[in-house]
């Protein structure tokens, strides 16, 4: 038996080896409660709903035994924190990764109820994550953590309860072995088409055109509305991107379609640097062979702090959060930082940010675009219809756009940050919900 603990506070959890200690320092759901609570004050939000909101619904920890290819046994501990469902079914993706702690997973689950809200998906917040390195097992363990995983996640997941998606080491693959066990397992209980329990499927099985590039694809949409608000051109414009998966290859990729080079990328193996614009098609296809840039032909090798002093129009951080603390953001010479990744900027770095006059566009709205369409594909799964690709962007491009102009619109009106004005979108949404729902009993 896998052992399932539900806990409400993160103190019962040992402390993480130094080889991460770094990365655990920083406090993540504390960065993001602060936010919270600045964005409560702006919009006078009931104390009652900023306490039910400081922490979340469930927070399951799951330790669960694999077999290796050499036949060992190895424990996995995984997590899946369902931080609110007052909207709709939690929703939120699942993260590998050796640094993934539950601090991490509470912070980017409260997140997803902000995204969803501000997005107006009729889906609440969550996120799950399990502590290893996906590049260090074989495709087959892969498999066998993953649908090990999703079998002791059993029933606490489902189309209407909770819905994963990929994140930060998860892809299409890692969905479809999800589905898989779930039809096998509760599923099969019912005896009904269960598609819509996880979004970000392959399409042969369910999955939505568009899914793939939708979280770059709605980072470039709220990156034109900027531009067209400062009258900036995009064609001809520079980028550097840090993180080049799924969110920074493919803004890379639509954004060279409008005219602007990527000068510089960067993610856990190094940095690289090439003055006439790396070509994005290629260096997708080298790091979903190579799981890295490294080694890639096309640029010169540069430090980290080098990368962080590239002059450039636009920084896509697309990597991991706490990337942007305060040396970072005084090196930057860019107009804007678009987040691609989910708390990127730490709250000193944004700070000297603003103070500098650099824009940013907060994670919640700026990469709101993969789950939005996460929700297209589970309303296409639940209503069994197939949206062509014009369709899903033509509704992603409204969907952004409108969220955008709230975001700033609030932020003209109440004088605060774009990111604290994208949490009181989504607050004042919830607060909403809650008037009229009141308290059970
Ligand atoms: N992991 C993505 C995020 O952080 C997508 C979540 C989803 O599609 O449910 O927004």
């Amino acid at each position: 038996m896998d052992n399932q603990q539900t806990v409400s506070t993160a103190g019962s959890l040992s402390v993480p080896p130094a080889s991460v200690e770094k990365h655990h320092k920083y406090e993540f759901f504390k960065v993001v409660q602060g936010y919270l609570d600045e964005a409560a004050r702006v919009i006078d939000l009931p104390e009652y709903i900023q306490t039910i909101l400081s922490q979340p619904k469930n927070e399951i920890i799951i330790n669960f035994p694999v077999k290796m290819d050499d036949g060992s046994i190895r424990l996995f501990k995984g997590y899946r924190v369902q931080h609110n469902n007052l909207l709709g079914p939690y929703k939120g993706g699942i993260r590998y990764h050796e640094g993934v702690s539950l601090d991490d997973v509470k912070a980017l689950a409260a997140m997803m109820t902000w995204k969803c809200a501000l997005m107006n998906l009729p889906l609440g917040g969550g996120k799950g994550g399990v502590k290893f390195d996906p590049n260090k097992v074989s495709r087959d363990e892969l498999q066998r953590i993953t649908r090990r995983f999703f079998h002791a996640l059993g029933s606490n997941i489902g189309p209407d309860t909770d819905i994963p998606a990929p994140d930060v080491g998860t892809d299409a693959k890692s969905m479809a072995w999800a589905m898989d066990t779930y039809m096998n397992t509760v599923g099969s209980l019912f005896r009904q088409s269960v598609k819509g329990v996880v979004t970000g499927k392959p399409v042969a099985v369910g999955g939505t055109l568009g899914r793939e590039k939708a979280t770059g694809q709605g980072l470039v949409y709220t990156i034109q509305e900027w531009a067209e608000e400062r009258d900036f051109q995009l064609g001809g414009a520079t980028l550097i991107v840090q993180g080049f998966g799924n969110v920074g290859s493919f803004t890379s990729l639509i954004l060279s379609r409008l005219g602007a080079s990527t000068i510089a990328v960067g993610d856990h193996s190094g940095y690289l640097y090439n003055p006439e614009g790396f070509n994005p098609h290629k260096l997708q296809d080298y790091v979903k062979k190579n799981r890295s840039i490294a080694g890639y032909p096309g640029g010169r090798t540069i430090s980290r702090e080098e990368f962080f002093k590239i002059k450039a129009d636009i920084f896509i951080p697309a990597a991991l959060e706490n990337q942007i603390g305060i040396d970072e953001a005084k090196s930057l010479q860019v107009r804007l930082v678009a987040e691609g990744a989910n708390g990127p900027c730490s709250p000193e770095g944004e700070r000297i940010l603003i103070d500098r006059g650099i824009d940013i566009l907060p994670d919640v709205l700026a990469n709101a675009g993969g789950v939005t369409v996460s929700y297209y594909e589970w309303v296409q799964n639940k209503r069994s219809e197939h949206w062509t690709l014009e369709e899903v962007d033509e509704r992603l491009e409204k969907a952004m756009q409108r969220a955008y102009r709230e975001v700033v619109e609030l932020a003209r009106q109440k004088k605060c940050s774009m990111r604290v004005a994208a949490y009181a979108v989504a607050l004042q949404r919830i607060a909403a919900a809650y008037g009229e729902r009141d308290i059970f009993p």
